[in-house]
C-alpha cells in the first residue's frame, strides 16, 4: 500500500518514554509538520513511577541527534562524557559478615541518570502531538485502507499507521499476534520474571548520623550476594539515596501473574533478605523509607515487531529484566529507528509503502530487542553471583577467592560493550539502507 505520506497520516501511541521519544523525534525530524500524530494514554495524567532512570551512551546520542541534549543536561545527576571511560559503579560483595571491594565496573561513557518524571516533562515539552488522557485502548480493526482503535472510554479514533508503544501489557500486541495468527503464543501476556525488586529511597542526613562515611553517600555501589544484589546511588536534587534491590525466587519464573506490579511492602520483609549481610547494608536498610516491592515481568521473546500498517515498540515489544538499565534505552531506539525511516520516507522518495517500513523496522528493531533480552538474562546471573563454579558457595560465606570475584564481575563490563556511543547509528543506517534499496 504505497502512500503519499505528505497527505495522508494519522498515527498514534502511547505516553511512556517511548511514545514521548518518537513524538520528539517527530518533531525534531519535521515530520510533525506534513503528519497527524496523536497519542492515547491511559492515564488520567502523564506520571513515571519510580525515581531514577538511566542512560547509556547509545540511548544518549539519540537524545543528542534529536536535540533534547540541552534540556536534558539540566536534569542529569552528572552530565555526560561519551568519549571516555567512566566508573560506573563500585561492586561489593556483601553478603558476609565483612564485605570486600571486587572491582569498579567502568564503560565508556557511563551512564546518565536522571529523574523519570523529569525526562517526561523534558520530552512532552520538545514534542508537538495531542496527548488524549484517560483513552485506554482496548483493540483494534483493520481494514485494507485503514485502522479503527477503540478506547475503554466508548471513543473511537481512526488512524493509518499504529505504533504500540503502550507498555508491557501492550493491545497493540495483542493485536499483532492474533493477527498473524498466533492468538496462543507465549507472547501474548507477560509473565514473570522470576525476579522481584524492592525499591525505596532513604534519607542521606540519617545515613550520615548512624554511619559517617558510609560509601553510598557518595558512590554508586552494586552490593552484591548470592540470588541478590542491590544498586544504591545519590540523587543529588532532593538529598536521598536511590535503594533499588532485586532477589531471585526462579520457581516463579515464566508464571502467568495478574496482580498488582507495585505494592507497599514492610520494611521487615526487606530486613530478612539481609540478615547475613555487613553492617553497612544493614545501616541503609534500616534507614528505608515507604517501600514498595514490585513483580517483574517479561514479554517472552517475540519474533516480529511489524506487519501491515502495526508495529510495536519498547516494552510492548521486549519488557525485560532491568540487569542491564537498558529497556527505555531500547524503546529509545525503537522509536529513533522508526522516526528515521519515516523521514527518509518523506523527505527522500515522498512516497511509501507502510509494510514495508514496517517490515524494515521489525527486521531491525526485533532482533536487537531479543539480544537486549538475552543480554540482561546474562547480567542478571553476573550481579546474583551463580555462574557454575560458584555453585558450591552460599549466602553468607566467603569462599570465592577475590581474583575470582574480580575476573566475574567483569564479564559486566563486555556486556556494556555493546551500549556504546554511535551503535544505534548503525542500525539506523542499516534500516535506511533497506529502505533505500526498495527503489
Ligand atoms: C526496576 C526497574 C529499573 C529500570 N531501570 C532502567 C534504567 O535505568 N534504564 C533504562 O533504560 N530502563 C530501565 N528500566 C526499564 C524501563 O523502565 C522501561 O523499559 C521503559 O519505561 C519502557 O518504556 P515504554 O514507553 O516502552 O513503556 P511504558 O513506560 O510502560 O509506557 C507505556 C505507556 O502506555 C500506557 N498504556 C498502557 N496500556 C495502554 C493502553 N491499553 N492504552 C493506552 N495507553 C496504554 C501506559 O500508561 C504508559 O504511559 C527499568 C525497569 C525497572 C522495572
Amino acid at each position: 500500500m504505497p502512500v503519499r505520506m505528505d497527505e495522508y497520516f494519522r498515527f498514534p501511541t502511547g505516553a511512556g518514554i517511548g511514545g514521548l521519544t518518537l513524538s520528539a523525534a517527530f518533531k525534531a525530524m519535521g515530520l510533525d509538520q506534513k503528519l497527524e500524530i496523536n497519542i492515547y494514554e491511559a492515564s488520567s495524567q502523564i506520571s513515571e513511577i519510580g525515581a531514577g532512570i538511566g542512560f547509556w551512551p547509545r540511548a544518549w546520542s539519540i537524545f543528542q541527534n534529536l536535540g533534547l541534549e540541552e534540556d536534558l543536561s539540566k536534569i542529569v545527576e552528572r552530565p555526560p562524557n561519551l568519549d571516555n571511560p567512566q566508573t560506573v559503579f563500585h561492586v561489593r560483595k556483601a553478603d558476609q559478615s565483612e564485605g570486600l571491594n571486587i572491582r569498579e565496573i567502568v564503560s565508556i561513557g557511563g551512564t546518565t541518570w536522571m529523574h523519570r518524571a523529569s525526562l517526561q516533562d523534558v520530552l512532552v515539552k520538545n514534542s508537538n502531538s495531542p496527548i488524549h488522557l484517560s483513552h485506554r485502548l482496548v483493540s483494534v480493526d483493520e481494514s485494507d485502507s485503514e485502522v479503527t482503535l477503540h478506547f475503554e472510554n466508548g471513543k473511537m479514533a481512526k488512524c493509518d499507521f499504529v505504533v504500540g508503544m503502550d507498555g508491557i501489557k501492550s493491545a497493540v500486541r495483542k493485536h499483532l499476534l492474533t493477527k498473524r495468527g498466533l492468538p496462543k503464543s507465549p507472547s501474548m501476556e507477560p509473565v514473570c520474571s522470576g525476579y522481584v525488586t524492592y525499591r525505596a529511597l532513604i534519607s542521606k542526613e540519617a545515613l550520615r548520623k548512624i554511619f559517617p562515611g558510609h560509601r553510598a553517600l557518595d558512590t554508586f555501589v552494586i552490593y552484591s550476594g548470592k540470588w541478590r544484589h542491590f544498586v544504591s546511588y545519590p540523587l543529588s536534587a532532593n538529598g536521598m539515596i536511590n535503594f533499588a534491590a532485586l532477589t531471585a525466587d526462579l520457581s516463579t519464573e515464566g508464571a502467568a501473574y495478574d496482580g498488582p506490579t507495585i505494592v507497599p511492602c514492610p520494611l521487615e520483609e526487606i530486613e530478612a533478605l539481609f540478615t547475613k549481610w555487613e553492617d553497612e547494608v544493614k545501616a541503609m536498610v534500616a534507614l528505608i523509607e515507604k517501600p514498595t516491592r514490585w513483580v517483574i515481568r517479561t514479554v517472552p521473546p517475540m519474533d516480529c515487531y511489524g506487519l501491515g500498517r502495526v508495529v510495536i515498540g519498547g516494552d510492548a515489544a521486549h519488557a525485560t529484566t532491568p540487569f542491564l538499565g537498558n529497556g527505555a534505552g531500547r524503546a529509545v531506539e525503537d522509536a529513533y529507528i522508526l522516526a528515521n525511516l519515516f523521514s527518509e520516507g518523506l523527505h527522500g522518495t515522498g512516497n511509501i509503502s507502510l509494510p514495508k517500513i514496517s517490515e524494515i523496522y521489525s527486521a531491525i528493531c526485533c532482533p536487537a530487542g531479543n539480544r537486549l533480552i538475552e543480554q540482561s538474562r546474562r547480567a542478571g546471573r553476573i550481579l546474583e553471583m551463580v555462574p557454575p563454579d560458584f555453585q558450591t558457595a552460599e549466602e553468607g560465606d566467603a569462599i570465592i577467592p577475590p581474583e575470582k570475584l574480580f575476573h566475574h564481575f567483569g564479564l559486566y563490563e563486555t556486556e556494556l560493550g555493546t551500549l556504546k556511543k554511535g551503535q544505534a547509528e548503525e542500525d539506523k543506517e542499516r534500516a535506511l539502507q533497506m529502505l533505500r534499496d526498495l527503489h
